[in-house]
């Protein structure tokens, strides 16, 4: 499956399997604490918890399948491929216009 990523004004195309069984084995945060990538809200210790969740994500092999699986099943909570909820709202906004365009 070919999937293109839009974030922010980067735009990466890649081949990837958007399985979870396949790609949830190579996360980078898969022996980390869960509740660092859900964070409660968007201000006070969240902040701190965003950053450090976002710096895992940066790491991960499979930052772009975490990604478009969050897309396509319109998670709405917690961190997933480096981005917050309002980032990925975002990124389905972007898509949606460019599809329109
Ligand atoms: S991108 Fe982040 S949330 Fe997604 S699998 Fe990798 S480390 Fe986990």
């Amino acid at each position: 499956m070919s999937v293109t990523t839009q974030t922010n004004a980067a735009v990466t195309t890649s081949m990837v399997s958007l399985e979870p069984k396949i790609w949830r084995n190579s996360a980078a945060c898969r022996d980390t604490d869960p509740d660092l990538f859900f964070p409660v809200g968007q201000t006070g210790p969240a902040i701190d918890h965003i950053a450090s969740a976002k710096a895992v994500c940066f790491t991960c092999d499979v930052r772009v399948e975490c990604l478009e699986y969050s897309l396509m099943t319109n998670q709405d909570a917690g961190i997933w491929g480096g981005t917050t909820e309002d980032e990925r709202r975002k990124i389905r906004r972007e898509r949606r216009k460019q599809r329109r365009a």
